[in-house]
């Protein structure tokens, strides 16, 4: 077991704990993470997946817990800090490629930052208002994270892509929104079918109609086979 992964979901279930107003988070977040691993050990499963589960099911009693009690204690949940109208936009560390991808596919800019020196990653986040996507679970430690002033999601790299995207949407309480270009993240523009006729490959014209270009790097795209395996993937982390 990666002490780190431990570490990771203890910090994130003591948030839980704050937020569900338990008198003593430490000890109940130690409790849930001894009771995950004895779990996992006598059932077979791996530790990781046994925490991620016990994760689940806090937050979402925490959830109901907060909105039922409308609790003033301890910083704000990150799941009532977005709405509508104002969609988190992340920043990922750069192990999170692939994650940034899907979150844009589901409709969220998510950018990496390639430049910038890991450890600075979460005062960068905080500098441009985005929320921080990292598998470094010590980023949880952080004062500016402890305080609320950065939301940042820890997802532990050793579970799948689709199980972080679902932790990502659980703990945000993120929803499907339009799509937005994999590849850069930018707006697709509807573009009439003949203004982009040349581009399009002669048996994909034959049976469709409706084709979008990426506002920022000019990509074509339009809803195929490969987007209907995207979309279904999407659907089962995000909207389940
Ligand atoms: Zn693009």
């Amino acid at each position: 077991m990666d002490g780190r992964i431990e570490h990771g979901f203890r910090a994130r279930l003591r948030a839980l704990a704050v937020v569900a107003g338990e008198s003593d988070p430490d000890g109940w977040a130690a409790r849930r993470v001894r009771e995950a691993l004895a779990r996992a050990k006598s059932g077979g499963s791996s530790p990781a997946l046994a925490l991620l589960e016990a994760w689940k099911e806090s937050l979402l009693s925490a959830r109901s817990a907060s909105t039922a009690n409308e609790r003033a204690s301890g910083a704000a949940p990150p799941w009532v800090r977005f709405d509508e109208a104002h969609p988190p936009r992340f920043l990922c560390d750069p192990s999170l490629g692939g994650l940034a991808r899907w979150l844009r596919a589901a409709g969220y800019e998510a950018v990496l930052a390639p430049e910038v020196a890991g450890h600075r990653l979460p005062d960068e986040a905080l500098r441009r208002g985005l929320v921080l996507l990292t598998t470094e679970a010590e980023v949880l430690d952080r004062r500016i994270v402890g305080e609320g002033s950065l939301v940042a999601v820890w997802v532990p790299s050793a579970i799948g892509m689709a199980e972080q995207l679902r932790m990502a949407a659980l703990d945000l309480g993120l929803a499907l929104r339009e799509p937005r270009c994999m590849a850069c993240g930018g707006t697709l523009v509807p573009t009439p079918k003949e203004a982009v006729r040349p581009r399009i490959p002669p048996r994909t014209a034959l049976w469709k109609d409706e084709y979008f270009v990426c506002e920022g790097c000019g990509g074509l795209f339009w809803r195929g086979t490969h987007w209907a395996r995207i979309e279904a993937t999407l659907r089962r982390a995000v909207a389940a």
